[in-house]
């Protein structure tokens, strides 16, 4: 029977066991890792990338489904750098259309019908309003012209074509917008995401492909024959253990880090990384309670959004040159303040202080330096430098785009592989591979779908928004969370279903603690804090218990998600 059929028509026994046996999945787990790292040390393989955010995951990907041998390591957890730190948005960028960036809009504005179709559950539509103010960026012409050029640049058709609204339609949609300088807005569709989730369902799927991933395991040099990179030295950073990979090309995905991977490299010549920090805060919906996404003029001349999530808002973000420590990327009291003053200038109606900030996150754009041009100028393309003994890197660029950064990096290297090594790979088909948990035919069918899980929670007193969140998350894998659920004899129904969604994020997303739970698995520590400040002894004693901690070791990993609370709460 069909997956989806056996999922929505309700599911049988043996029907669970054929969607676990189809997921097959739990190759992606802690428990796996001497497996992983004995295949890492004992293979030779075509392509090595180091750096696991959505830029790795998407070339491993399309490398590995086009029958590439892959391997791919990540120092910390996967998409621990910017790639959980984002605006959240499938987006096509319509501030590229003031730089006259044409092709980046066209790029990204047509993936994300692509993506979008890949995870429908995951990419998700979301309306977008652009109020028109007195002495706004964006006047009623240009933002006319400019969303008209937008739809044909990212051949956008039917119902998300944009429209042009007159201030009482405006105030109708967007009832918190500034009456008294509002003269209309424009309204168009975006896609709203997350981006860590995004990141591990790419991974996951490229497992299908039978692509050697590891996260916590750092390149720290790279091993050199006849002046050429044919592989890395790395260290795996729970065990301390230190081995060689070798790879016929290696990528250097890393984002933020890609220049210190140059460095090590000795090819950091000519063009560099700009780093630019971008910061956003997380309220109650209640505190900022916009009906959809709002995409608004700060008094700086800068843009910023605001996106209504489940029982909360955020809005971000700030854009500012970043030169200090890339590990830890903080909040501070003036990016705080400034967003929060944008917002109440904004809405007349709101008056955020700090005290009602629950969550925020702090991320770097690994830009491309570009002489003479402020942070917000320069340009989001991605750009490839591949260095004299054949280090290909990757920097800049988009979360919406990272299919076809993809593509021109495993094009690229297919066609040194075949003239060195004379051997063809195949066309690219990320268009057509469906992400881990995206098996839905559309929206309506993730509706459905979500309809059938919350009469199916219903009974144990969960909602709708509690639907919404797995479902979200995990897709069609929201079957496998609620079989363990059922399977798990506990008397507390919310401490159960965290249960069922740490074993999830053990077994088959290569979890390793709390802090990789609730900030990338779950996402947790962003939108739903309270949950975290709940549930933490609980999944921590979950953890201890799945992967029999001693006392320190627990101690460390406790003290570890302190850490992030605090970061993401408290500003300096
Ligand atoms: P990263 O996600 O940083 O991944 C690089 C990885 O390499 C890291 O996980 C790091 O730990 C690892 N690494 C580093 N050194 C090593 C080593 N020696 N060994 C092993 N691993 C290593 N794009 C959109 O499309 N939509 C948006 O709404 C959007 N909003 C944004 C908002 C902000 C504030 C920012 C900062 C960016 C935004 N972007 C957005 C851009 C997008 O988030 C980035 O382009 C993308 O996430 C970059 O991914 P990456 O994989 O290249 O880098």
């Amino acid at each position: 029977m069909e997956l989806r059929n056996l999922i929505i028509n309700g599911i049988s026994p043996q029907g669970r066991k054929d969607i676990i046996k189809k997921y097959k999945m739990n190759n992606f787990s802690y428990y796996n890792r001497e497996k992983i790292t004995t295949d890492l040390k004992k293979t030779e393989f075509d392509l090595l990338i180091i750096g696991g955010g959505i830029t790795g995951a998407g070339i491993a990907l399309d490398a590995a489904s086009r029958g590439m041998k892959v391997a791919l390591i990540e120092k910390n957890d996967f998409a621990s750098g910017t790639s959980s730190k984002s605006t959240k948005l499938i987006h096509g960028g319509l501030r590229y259309l003031k730089q006259f960036d044409f092709w980046l809009v066209k790029e990204v504005g047509t993936e994300r019908a692509i993506v979008h179709k890949l995870a429908p559950h995951l990419v998700v539509p979301e309306k977008m309003i652009l109020p028109l103010i007195d002495g706004g960026t964006y006047g009623s012409w240009l933002t006319s012209i400019g969303l008209k050029v937008y739809d044909i640049l990212a051949s956008v058709e039917g119902e998300d074509k944009r429209k042009m609204l007159d201030k009482e339609e405006a105030l109708e949609k967007e009832p918190l917008l500034p009456e008294t300088i509002l003269n209309g807005a424009g309204y168009y569709a975006e896609y709203r995401t997350d981006d860590a989730r995004l990141t591990i369902e790419v991974l996951k799927t490229a497992l299908d492909y039978d692509a050697k991933m590891i996260n916590y395991t750092e390149a720290t040099e790279f091993i050199y024959e006849e002046n050429r990179v044919v592989g890395a030295n790395v260290k795996d950073t729970i065990s301390g253990e230190e081995f060689a990979i070798k790879s016929k090309y290696v990528v250097n995905a890393c984002g933020p880090w890609v220049d210190e991977l140059r460095q090590i490299n000795h090819s950091k010549i000519g063009k560099r990384l700009h780093l630019t920090k971008g910061v956003h805060l997380v309220v109650a919906h209640e505190k900022l309670p916009v009906k959809q996404s709002v995409y608004f003029d700060v008094p700086d001349g800068r843009m910023m959004f605001a996106i209504p999530r489940g029982k909360v808002t955020y809005f971000g973000t700030t854009d500012t040159n970043y030169q200090k420590d890339k590990n830890t990327v903080e909040t501070n009291l003036v990016d705080a303040t400034y967003l929060i003053s944008a917002v109440n200038n904004m809405f007349p109606e709101i008056n955020i202080s700090l005290d009602d900030v629950q969550s925020s996150w702090a991320g770097l754009r690994p830009l491309i330096h570009e002489e003479g041009k402020s942070a917000s100028e320069l340009s989001r393309k991605d750009e490839i430098f591949v260095s004299e003994t054949e280090l290909i890197s990757i920097a800049g660029g988009k979360l919406t785009g990272y299919r076809k950064m993809a593509e021109r990096i495993v094009d690229l290297v297919g066609k040194k592989y075949e003239r060195r090594f004379n051997k063809e790979f195949g066309e690219i088909k990320t268009d057509e591979i469906v992400l881990s948990g995206g098996a839905f035919k559309n929206s309506s069918e993730v509706k459905s779908y979500t309809d059938a899980i919350q009469n199916r929670i219903a009974e144990v007193d969960f909602t709708r928004i509690d639907a919404e969140y797995l479902v979200h998350n995990y897709g069609k894998q929201t079957d496998i969370i609620l079989q363990k659920f059922d399977d798990i004899m506990h008397d507390n129904m919310q401490e159960k279903m965290i249960k069922a969604e740490v074993w999830f994020a053990i077994n088959y997303e290569m979890a390793t603690n709390p802090t990789d739970f609730f900030m990338r698995r779950t996402g947790r520590l962003f939108f739903n804090s309270e949950s975290v400040h709940q549930f933490k002894n609980f999944v921590l004693s979950e953890f201890k218990t799945a992967f029999s901690w001693d006392i320190k070791t627990t101690e460390n990993h406790q003290k570890e998600l302190k850490h992030y609370i605090k970061m993401a709460t408290t500003f300096e």
